[in-house]
């Protein structure tokens, strides 16, 4: 399984990553919408995405947008990772395509069950 994890926090990149590593993911980091594009173009489609809202250049919402459309049509499972907690930016990222929605801060047992919700036999 290949786990991409985009935030723009390297700590909090570190903290995922280690955490779908642990879980038995392969792992590729970008630190934005468009450096995680770049990741994609030039290796294989991630299984799992987890991407924070708020980053420079591209935000987690414009990559799931780009991402789901021509010509990526991503079939990944994306999780968005954020601090944005009010409902209507839930409904924002569900409806451009995220699947799932954590809140931070989170704990492992929170990423694990949402993971485990969306198929992962972990
Ligand atoms: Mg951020």
């Amino acid at each position: 399984m290949r786990g991409l994890v985009i935030d723009d926090s390297r700590t909090m990149r570190m903290i995922l990553g280690r955490m779908l590593k642990e879980l038995g993911f392969e792992v590729v980091g970008a630190a934005d919408g468009q450096a995680a594009l770049d990741a994609i173009d030039s290796g294989a489609m991630p299984d799992l995405i987890l991407v924070d809202w708020n980053m420079p250049v591209m935000t987690g919402i414009d990559f799931i947008k780009v991402v789901r459309a021509e010509p990526y049509s991503s079939p990944a499972k994306i999780v968005m990772v954020t601090t944005e907690t009010e409902i209507p930016r839930v409904v924002t990222a569900l409806e451009a395509g995220a699947d799932e929605y954590v809140m931070k801060p989170f704990t492992k047992e929170a990423i694990l069950e949402k993971l485990q919700l969306l198929g992962f036999e972990i």
